[in-house]
């Protein structure tokens, strides 16, 4: 680890991949500008704000099909996504990545503009600068090197790009993969630029995701005078009853590539201020984060399993989802996997490790088409005041893209 710091520390901090000629015109391929471009575009969710004008303007002229994609409905807010296309021929490589950013809070606690992307001490510093406007631009331009290299070369190298995986994700990657398929897509391989790396880059990338559900549960007795209990029926112990059997319970042992999965007890809510009243009812609200031993149905059934094992009599107990399932999903240890680990090593001298911890990204959609993995920054400042990513390390990962493609589509 140190090695590495030390490496890229001692280097030129500004070594980007040369520009490309492209038929008559040269392209900038600079990653460094065009991050600079997406963080200067407030794209907070779901404002596309011109971030995926920007993508475009970069992405057409080498060749790239672009379609603008809104969504809208299913008790959300409409959402812009870009899908972009380029090659017929050969294997199909997919980028997954959202230009949608969380909000910066306020401006004044910032060290530098969160919009500015003000370049100082070797660092880009705004909102996004790691999650994920690094791994657009790292990808965009790698991808621009790649096709100037080999401007015929064999292969599909598509884009599908959110701006709506902070906030709801109900209008974004999911119906962009789906309208995809429609298109007649089919997908071989998917690299997802989210943050993945621990502490330093290329310690991990993400080979699955835990699942998540998250529920309420409704305790319903009967109110009555606390000095006289035997009128009324108290859902409090029962409620902590209930907290006990969730929390004690084990759901499982953990698997090959998953830790074991854990529901935590969030609140307990029973809002009575009064101290000379039995209250009519409580909830009790948990989220449990599971790995490829439960899908949703049969963590359904474990919870009402449970609430069954506590004492009913004289009481309704009742429980609800209060978000969608997130499945959970692990990637097959693939040759492709192994493409991307060299290409991690190859760039930083680390064997990354094959991760899953963290929650959930919008790769569970994508997994449902291809074998998906994600390879990113260090995660350390993002969603935080003084979000920033250092330049080396930009161009690091813009390096590990485009070995990826190199030996992806060595044989197509
Ligand atoms: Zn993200």
């Amino acid at each position: 680890m140190i090695c590495y710091e030390t490496r890229v520390k001692d280097q030129n901090q500004k070594t980007p991949l040369s520009d490309v000629n492209m038929s008559d015109q040269t392209i900038a391929t600079d990653t460094k500008t065009l991050l600079q471009d997406l963080v200067r575009c407030r794209s907070v969710t779901p404002d596309e704000a011109g971030v995926l004008d920007v993508l475009e303007a970069f992405l057409t002229p080498l060749g790239f099909n672009c379609t603008r994609v809104k969504f809208e409905g299913n008790g959300s807010y409409p959402v812009d996504n870009l899908f972009a296309t380029r090659g017929t021929k050969g294997r199909h490589l997919l980028f997954g990545g959202h230009t949608d950013v969380v909000p910066a809070g306020n401006a004044n606690d910032w060290t530098h503009d969160p919009f500015e992307a003000i370049e100082a001490e070797g660092q880009i510093w705004g909102r996004g600068a790691v999650d994920m406007k690094s791994g657009v631009a790292a990808f965009c331009a790698a991808t621009a090197v790649f096709v100037g290299n080999q401007p015929d070369k064999n292969g599909i190298i598509s884009l599908a790009i959110t701006n709506d995986e902070e906030a709801d994700a109900i209008n974004g990657t999911q119906k962009l993969l789906e309208w995809a398929v429609k298109q007649g897509h089919k997908f071989d391989f998917s690299i997802v630029g989210e943050p993945s790396s621990a502490k330093i880059l290329g310690d991990n990338i993400k080979v699955g995701r835990r699942g998540s559900i998250s529920g309420i549960v409704c305790v319903r007795g009967k109110q009555g005078h606390s000095a006289y209990p035997e009128q009324a029926n108290n859902p409090v112990p029962v409620l902590a009853n209930l907290t006990q059997i969730l929390s004690d319970t084990k759901l499982d042992d953990g698997t090959e590539h998953f830790q074991p999965s854990n529901l935590e007890v969030t609140s307990i809510d029973i809002g009575n201020k009064a101290t000379n009243i039995i209250p009519a009812m409580g909830t009790l609200s948990f989220n449990i984060r599971f790995n490829e031993t439960w899908d949703g149905p049969s963590i359904s059934a474990w919870i009402e399993a449970r609430i069954g094992e506590v004492e009913k009599k004289g009481f309704e107990i009742g429980w609800q989802r209060v978000t969608a399932i997130a499945d959970c999903f692990v990637s097959p240890i693939s040759e492709d996997v192994k493409i991307v680990s060299e290409a991690v090593k190859s760039v930083t001298g680390l064997v990354p490790e094959l991760a899953t911890f963290g929650g959930t990204s919008d790769a569970r959609f994508i997994a449902k088409y291809c074998p998906v993995v994600e390879c990113g920054l260090v995660g350390q400042t993002m969603h935080q005041v003084d979000e920033r990513v250092e330049v080396f390390q930009l161009y690091d990962l813009e390096k590990i893209y485009l070995k990826i493609m190199d030996k992806f589509f060595s044989n197509a």
